[in-house]
């Protein structure tokens, strides 16, 4: 078995053991594999390995990893935070965008989505902190924000995702995972998903109910920072 292959089947382990620690049928938490800084061919081992989302912060360092990777059937996640000048690119490249925090991105990748294409995937990023993150909404403008978000037509509101602040006590990794979710649960929409939990803190976040965890360390290793972005 490559690292990789040895990597996923720790993560699925993980995975397994906290669901049915709270007794979560495994099935309903998705991993998706957070490739960024990570060459193509790292992706296309993970592929063979069973991985099919993939979820990517750069844009221009997705885009060129999708041209590499044109003949796999992939499932792309866009996690990263954006700017408008990316919108049009993120609207034609991606399945699912996870950190939609404004209505003015929110509204471009609407307009930008081509009709050809369905609908695309949207959460919400929720910042639950106020300071770790300047990323993400206040959970004060979610709530409008969401019904918008709802109502635009090349949009599926899907749900909501975090990134707290990072934590050793799994106590603490908790009840940020379930503030996430109580806020998901008092929007008066139908929404499925709760992107949540990283390689340290998967566990707390699937016995808070996360569908997706975004996984990058745990699978591929170390991320090397002095690669161009
Ligand atoms: C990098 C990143 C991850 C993965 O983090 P790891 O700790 O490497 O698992 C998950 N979500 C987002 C938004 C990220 O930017």
């Amino acid at each position: 078995m490559s690292t990789i292959e040895k990597n996923i089947a720790k993560v699925a382990a993980r995975i397994r053991e906290a669901a049915q620690a709270v007794h979560r049928d495994a099935a309903t938490v998705g991993l998706l594999a957070v490739s960024k800084t990570q060459p193509a061919a790292a992706i296309r081992e993970a592929f063979a390995a069973g991985l099919r989302d993939f979820g990517e912060n750069y844009l221009q360092e997705a885009l060129d990893k999708q041209v590499e990777l044109d003949d796999l059937p992939l499932i792309w996640h866009f996690i990263g935070p954006i700017q408008s000048n990316k919108t049009k690119a993120i609207a034609e490249h991606f399945d699912w965008v996870h950190s939609v925090d404004r209505l003015k991105i929110a509204q471009r990748l609407s307009d930008q989505r081509p009709a050809t294409l369905p609908p695309l995937n949207v959460c919400l990023q929720v910042n639950l902190s106020g300071e770790a993150s300047k990323s993400g909404c206040t959970p004060q403008e979610l709530g409008p924000l969401a019904e918008a978000v709802a109502a635009m037509p090349q949009l599926r509101l899907r749900g909501l995702m975090c990134i707290p602040a990072p934590t050793e006590d799994p106590a603490e990794q908790r009840a940020a995972f379930a503030r996430l979710r109580l806020l998901r649960d008092e929007l008066a929409l139908d929404l499925d998903t709760l992107s949540m939990g990283m390689s340290q803190d998967l566990e707390a976040a699937i016995a808070e109910g996360a569908t997706w965890v975004r996984i990058g360390t745990a699978l591929f290793g170390a991320r090397d920072y002095g690669r161009p972005q």
